[in-house]
């Protein structure tokens, strides 16, 4: 932390001052010096660097030509939301020009029935959950700045709040992105219903820190405000105390909405301010703790939770008995920063993550670190999640107490990185710890982030000096040229081996596995020949066989279990790739059951992994179509849900960190093993659902959940889908937090099965219950327990059985009309005659061909045949393709006689199926341009691969 001394702004040339005027209008851009004071720094005042110009545009076709004005001009920028950020991440850098989204506020839509919202970039995150909740809906992340900072902000901050402890951070929450990129072109990343459709550039950009370019427009999912909240405020006689029962807390499965510490300085900051709680200022730490769900069960939850805090040592626990003693309760916690500016001129928020086991040691640490540089440090943190924030006061007029700070900050980053944990946990890295980057990731990770920069931004013009170090990434005025993905960046056909004779790829492919046999380990190679996998003994095998294979170049093809359906090579023959297979790195590497978390070895399939689990009373909340058979690899790098991603998040959402080794051979090792991350750009969520397109996935850490204590799945049928929809309707009104609302049509089956499962203590499952009954108004069949975990995982199983037809993502609310289009293949297998909307109702129990299975929550809809061969033909031509807005996503040997008109009159006939746009387009050239970067030689699939 080297403060910067402000200058005189650097000044913009008049054409480009008159040019940026006419795309905004002349009011909207600040040039005056005074002006321009309040953006030369953001939360972290420590640092100032005047901008040259300040513009404010006020719509998307502004911030678009601003943009574009600016890349004709070559020159630098910086997006601005709020200036709350606290790494240094909003400051204009080399006599860059802000672009502010204060004028871009508008909530473009809230969809109630979709549970989502699609707002500008400039909306303040508190105003959407106003907006949104006469609906029954909020927005989860809840930064503590959440009545300023802007949705702009928190997608590139990945910001999270003391309530994603449970709910999760914002990543998981985006959803979609129209994004304006350095150049002034526009892409689409995603959007409700769009899911698992190549790689997952929308978890790229979250957390990019605005060095990606500008995120225009942005969809969020909200999920249902719970009408039960209970909160309590234990004291302790210090912080390491706390940080105990906040470890007993977790490790006894209890999952709080919120636990939270501030400590004695904190305490005593806030009861000398206009914000004072109440708090008693002898203690040495408070910690607060809040549960939320039905009213049901959460007597039971914070009864456990103050116990456990007494146990730990707790001098007082306090329950909350009103909304107003609650907010009391929480005043202490939420005004601390605020409180802080009394009692010292400057101050230093630090940001950094540790395994929550390893809080009481590392908070012991930092009084430590604090005592011997003379210095004060105040706590205040998401205890829940190990995310430190130990904010160190001094007054930066005196130069001496300024290095103090800065080497005792160093000291703590460090131990927080000897603990096991990270340099930011929801700051960002900015300006401020680009220093410590190297200590947290390899050069070649370094470098792998540098390329991602790269890809979307080549000039490195876009928010230049921020995340990484020097020498890593585009800079700005260095390389003026900027550098495509290259002549090797493609993935021709003839590095796929499709167009070289196939003798030639044959011997090349023979030449490999003999080369092989020679380097790699005993049993590697498979004796019955090449068309079996490859199955190396570990991560430093499976990069020298990928080294090798470019150097043969032989294509190669990443198996798990080999269980996916619809992925067979498309222009590829069997005997001209490499099969290479993680089936023998089937180790636990490390399970830290107090952290609720896992690292396993690719090959370890999710059953055993399950069955390690359930002895520590832990799961992975994730049913993958397969079942248990999958192998974790697989399941990460397939991306692939079930219907529990419905409550839960999907399998990226539970990814801490992950080894992947690239086409190259080289190993990155990427992400941690903490559950809040954002130490640089996120190559962990844009590995998950790569496909093996970036490389070979080795080994997965994982967030784990304690298991519910009560399971129940309670079933109703419906004759048609019209009352699908509106049961649909009426069960999500009444805000129940499901794990899984699936529908199904089953082969000699009459009707359509509504099946809603549930989870939690046995009061809550029992209260959930209730309220389904009510507005379902009819009979339900219900599954206790094991029945309930025993159906669901033979649903996932039986799609490893069959084969897949037809893979596709809908809105959710349009899924039972889409669900109502398919039911003729299930009566016949096939449909005759142009198709109208719905199609054709065929009565049901008939013999049947094939089952449909649709997420009501997330719109997934799957049609299987029971097995593999028995349909050979369908004829799409009764769905409605133009409402249909994601990929058509496998179809294996099945021949597709008919496509949806709608896609045949756009023209997008597959391999692309959904009408595509320029901004579309542009996004799948950014996939190929990262893909070229991970893959040079373009040995690796794409992702899309196997689609028909
Ligand atoms: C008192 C206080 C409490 C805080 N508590 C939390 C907390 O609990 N959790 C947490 O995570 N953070 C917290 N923060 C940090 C900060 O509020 C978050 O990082 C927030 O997301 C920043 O939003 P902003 O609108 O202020 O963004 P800014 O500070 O203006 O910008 C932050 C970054 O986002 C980029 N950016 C902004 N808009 C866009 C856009 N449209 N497109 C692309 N890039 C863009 C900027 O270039 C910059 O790199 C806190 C800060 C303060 C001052």
């Amino acid at each position: 932390m080297s403060s910067s001394v402000p200058s005189a702004p650097p000044s913009l040339s008049p054409s480009l001052v008159e040019g940026l005027q006419s795309a905004v209008g002349e009011a909207a851009v600040i040039t005056e010096a005074d002006r321009l004071l309040v953006y030369e720094s953001d939360g972290l005042t420590q640092y100032r660097v005047p901008p040259a110009a300040v513009v404010l545009p006020a719509s998307e076709t502004e911030l678009r030509e601003v943009i574009r004005i600016l890349a004709q001009a070559d020159h630098p920028f910086v997006m601005r939301g709020a200036g709350t950020g606290l790494s240094g991440g909003a400051l204009a850098m080399d006599g860059g020009v802000v672009v502010g989204t204060a004028r871009m506020g508008r909530i473009l839509e809230v969809d109630p029935a979709n549970r989502r919202a699609r707002v500008e970039p400039g909306v303040v995150n508190a105003s959407l959950t106003r907006a949104t909740r006469v609906h029954g809906l909020i927005y989860a992340p809840d930064p503590s700045s959440q009545s300023a900072c802007t949705l702009g902000g928190n997608v590139a901050e990945n910001s999270g709040g003391p309530h994603c402890l449970k709910y999760g951070v914002t990543s998981r929450y985006v959803t979609g992105l129209h994004l304006v990129l350095p150049d002034g072109s526009e892409a689409r990343l995603g959007g409700m219903g769009r899911e698992e459709e190549g790689l997952d550039l929308v978890g790229l950009f979250v957390g990019s820190e605005g060095c990606f370019g500008a995120a225009s427009e942005i969809e969020v999912s909200l999920v249902p405000e719970l009408p039960g909240v209970r909160t309590l405020l234990a004291l302790f006689e210090s912080v390491e105390t706390a940080g105990v029962a906040v470890t007993a807390i977790m490790a006894r499965g209890l999952l709080p909405a919120a636990l939270e510490i501030v400590d004695r300085e904190t305490i005593r900051a806030v009861e000398a301010s206009a914000f004072a709680a109440g708090y008693p200022t002898h203690v040495g730490a408070a910690l607060v703790v809040e549960f939320d769900g039905l009213e049901e069960g959460l007597d039971e939850e914070v009864e456990l939770a103050a116990l456990l805090c007494r146990e730990a040592g707790a001098e007082e626990v306090r329950m909350a008995a009103s909304d107003e003693e609650r907010a009391a309760l929480w005043q202490g916690r939420k005004k601390a920063f605020g409180a802080m500016g009394r009692i010292a001129p400057d101050l230093l928020v630090q940001d950094a993550t540790v395994p929550r086991s390893q809080l009481p040691a590392v908070l012991a640490q930092i009084a430590e670190i604090g005592t011997r540089y003379g210095l004060r440090v105040a706590n205040v943190f998401h205890a829940g999640d190990g995310n430190l924030h130990p904010n160190l006061l001094f007054d930066r007029r005196d130069a001496e107490e300024l290095a103090r700070v800065e080497a005792a900050s160093g000291e703590i980053m460090e131990a927080c990185i000897q603990a096991g944990g990270t340099i930011t946990g929801e700051h960002g890295v900015g300006v401020d710890k680009r220093r410590y980057m190297h200590r947290v990731y390899s050069p070649q990770v370094l470098r792998r982030m540098g390329e991602m920069k790269e890809v979307f931004d080549p000039r490195g013009r876009c928010n230049p000096g921020k995340v990484l170090p020097d020498g890593f990434g585009p800079p700005w005025g260095g390389d003026r040229e900027g550098k495509g993905p290259g002549p090797e960046g493609g993935r021709s056909a003839e590095s796929r081996g499709g167009a070289s004779p196939p003798s030639s790829a044959e011997a090349r492919l023979h030449g490999l596995v003999a080369r092989l046999q020679e380097v790699l380990s005993p049993g590697a190679v498979a004796e019955e020949g090449p068309a079996h996998p490859v199955c190396p003994a570990g991560e430093e095998e499976i990069a020298a066989a990928l080294r090798l294979a470019a150097e043969h170049r032989v294509p190669v093809r990443p198996v798990g279990q080999g269980l996916e359906r619809g992925t067979e090579p498309v222009g590829v023959s069997p005997g001209t790739e490499l099969r290479l297979g993680t089936g023998r790195l089937t180790a636990v590497l490390d399970h830290a059951p107090e952290d609720l978390q896992v690292r396993v070895s690719a090959g370890v399939s999710l059953k055993d992994l399950s069955h390690a689990l359930a002895s520590h009373g832990h799961w992975l909340p994730a049913d993958p179509p397969g079942g248990g058979e999958v192998s974790m690899g697989g399941l990460v790098a397939t991306g692939v849900s079930g219907p529990l991603a419905a409550g839960y998040g999907r399998i990226r959402d539970q990814l801490l960190g992950l080894t992947l080794v690239d086409g190259g051979g080289q190993v990155l090792s990427l992400g941690g093993r903490v559950v809040k991350n954002v130490a640089g750009f996120d190559l962990v969520r844009l590995a998950a659902g790569s496909r093996g397109a970036l490389g070979i996935i080795t080994s997965v850490t994982l967030r784990l959940f304690p298991l519910p204590l009560r399971e129940r799945t309670v079933v109703w049928s419906v004759p048609d889908p019209d009352t699908l929809s509106e049961l649909r309707d009426a069960l999500m009104a009444t805000g129940v937090p499901l794990a899984a609302l699936e529908a199904a049509v089953e082969p000699r089956v009459r009707g359509i099965a509504i099946m809603a499962r549930l989870q939690g203590s046995a009061e809550a499952v029992d209260a959930m219950t209730r309220s389904l009954e009510a507005p379902a108004g009819r009979a339900a069949r219900v599954l206790e327990g094991e029945a309930s975990r025993g159906w669901w995982a033979a649903r996932s199983e039986r799609e490893a059985r069959g084969t897949l037809l037809l893979r596709m993502g809908v809105l959710p609310s349009e899924g039972p009309r889409h669900l109502g289009a398919l039911l003729p293949l299930v009566g016949s297998g096939s449909v005759e005659g142009e198709g109208t909307g719905a199609g054709p109702l065929v009565p049901l129990g008939r013999p049947l061909g094939v089952s449909l299975a649709l997420g009501l929550l997330d719109g997934r809809l799957r049609t299987l045949a029971p097995a593999k061969g028995e349909v050979e033909e369908v004829d799409m031509n009764g769905v409605p393709g133009g409402e249909v807005v994601s990929a058509l996503q496998a179809v294996s040997p099945l021949r597709v006689v008919r496509w949806p008109r709608a896609w045949r009159q756009e023209g997008v006939l597959p391999p692309v199926p959904p009408p595509m746009g320029p901004p579309r387009a542009r996004a799948l050239r950014l996939q190929e341009e990262i893909m070229a970067r991970f893959d040079p030689a373009g040995l690796l699939p794409g992702p899309w691969e196997g689609l028909p």
